[in-house]
């Protein structure tokens, strides 16, 4: 995977990291003032790349100037994202 994903005007780096937060549960995290994406590096391939789009989902969302958004909205419009993404050839886009 790429270290860098840009999204509306920012490259956010994802950073790979031993025991993200001490927590069994930290799958992921974003920090928006640094435009960083973290994911543990213990997750699976599948654990991962949800995760992965999870946090790009809340990135997504800070930089349509939804700031404030639910966790929950984050959740539910990642899983589809994840899905979309995964299932389907985006390649006649670029
Ligand atoms: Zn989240």
């Amino acid at each position: 995977m790429k270290n860098e994903v840009k999204v509306g005007g920012t490259t956010y780096t994802v950073e790979i990291v031993d025991d993200l937060a001490g927590s069994d549960d930290c799958f992921g995290a974003i920090q928006y003032k640094k435009s960083l994406i973290q994911l543990d590096s213990n997750l699976e391939e599948q654990m991962h790349n949800k995760t992965f789009i999870h946090e790009l989902t809340h990135a997504l969302f800070v930089e349509a100037g939804y700031n404030d958004h639910e966790e929950d909205m984050a959740n539910r419009v990642g899983l589809v994202l994840y899905q979309l993404l995964k299932e389907n050839d985006f390649s006649f886009i670029r």
